[in-house]
């Protein structure tokens, strides 16, 4: 069998296009154009390319964006005021900071600052106790990606056995809290995880997001399982998955490549959230 590849620029593009018809539909009703404010501390390279690309998306389905850049410097304490100005602000609807952020500043400190109205990046302790309760709020960009894809593969999630490699708040545990939601029977495994090739073989749907290049191979994929890989790992040849793709594609049914895969859906995710933000804060008359 060879697994059919799973195009994530072509839903991530299916999903900028539903945000940007439905931008316009709620320009026409609330008469304002929903609001992505980003905050970067310092001047890392990798983020300041991050943020572009946030900003060009935004432009791209007709959403405003602002930026605020501050020296690496800043005290944690400016960029909390700063986060507290930006939840303060009707005209803003979504709040991002990039991570990560100088060691003077406490991420979580920032993180639990954001108003969670408007936190779209859904890292916020509060929407993640509503994910938790099931009960989702702004759920993390990268996770609901994830959904999206199999959603757009139509995997059937009642019921299957679906196994996700990584518990991290960004990725691993949001995941498996919306594959739990969808009936899915779920599985988390982690670094101390006893024979981890086999708790993946039984997986219908297997979604690694471990951060080691090429960590799951042929043995770790149920022959027929949707496989979708998370992991975005820099080697000297290029980018690779935690997924060792040439030797998994000859198993499972559908699996996404690296890049081309999870990657395109994050940024999408985002500009879908700050729309649900929006419309959200219009109708709480909030803007
Ligand atoms: P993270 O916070 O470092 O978490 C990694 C998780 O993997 C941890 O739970 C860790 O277990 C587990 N792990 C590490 N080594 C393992 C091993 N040998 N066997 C089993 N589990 C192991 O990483 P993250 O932020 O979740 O990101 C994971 C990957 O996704 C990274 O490659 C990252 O670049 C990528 N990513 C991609 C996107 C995208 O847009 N495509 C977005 C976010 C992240 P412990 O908890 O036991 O330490």
């Amino acid at each position: 069998m060879t697994a059919r590849g799973i195009d994530g620029k072509a839903v991530a593009a299916a999903v900028r296009e539903r945000v940007r018809a439905e931008v316009i539909a709620y320009e026409a009703e609330a008469g304002r154009t929903p609001t992505l404010a980003t905050v970067l501390v310092g001047e890392d390279p990798a983020s300041e390319i991050y943020i572009r690309n946030k900003h060009r998306a935004c432009e791209e389905v007709g959403m405003r964006s602002v930026h605020h850049g501050l020296a690496a410097t800043t005290s944690e304490a400016e960029v909390l005021e700063l986060v507290a100005g930006l939840g303060a602000d009707d005209d803003v609807d979504g709040i991002l900071v990039q991570l990560p952020v100088p060691e003077q500043v406490d991420p979580d400190a920032i993180v639990a600052a954001i108003d969670p109205g408007k936190d779209v990046d859904g890292l916020t302790p509060a929407n993640a106790g509503l994910l938790a309760h099931g009960t989702p709020g702004l759920v993390p960009c990268t996770p609901a990606g994830v959904m999206e894809l199999l959603r757009h593969e139509g995997v059937e999630l009642e019921g299957a056995e679906a196994v996700v490699v990584g518990r991290s708040k960004l990725v691993g545990v949001p995941v498996a809290r919306l594959l739990l939601a969808a009936n899915a029977t779920v599985t988390i495994c982690h670094s101390r995880t006893r024979d981890l090739a086999a708790v993946c073989a039984r997986a219908d749907v297997l979604v690694a997001a471990v951060g080691v290049p090429k960590l799951l191979g042929a043995d770790a994929v149920k022959p027929g399982a949707t496989v979708i890989d998370v992991g975005m790992n820099r080697l000297e040849d290029g980018l690779c998955g935690d997924v060792d793709y040439e030797a998994a594609v000859a198993v499972a049914a559908a699996i996404t490549p690296v890049p081309g895969g999870v990657g395109p859906m994050t940024i999408a995710m985002l500009l879908s959230n700050t729309l649900q933000a929006a419309r959200a804060r219009s109708t709480a008359g909030r803007n």
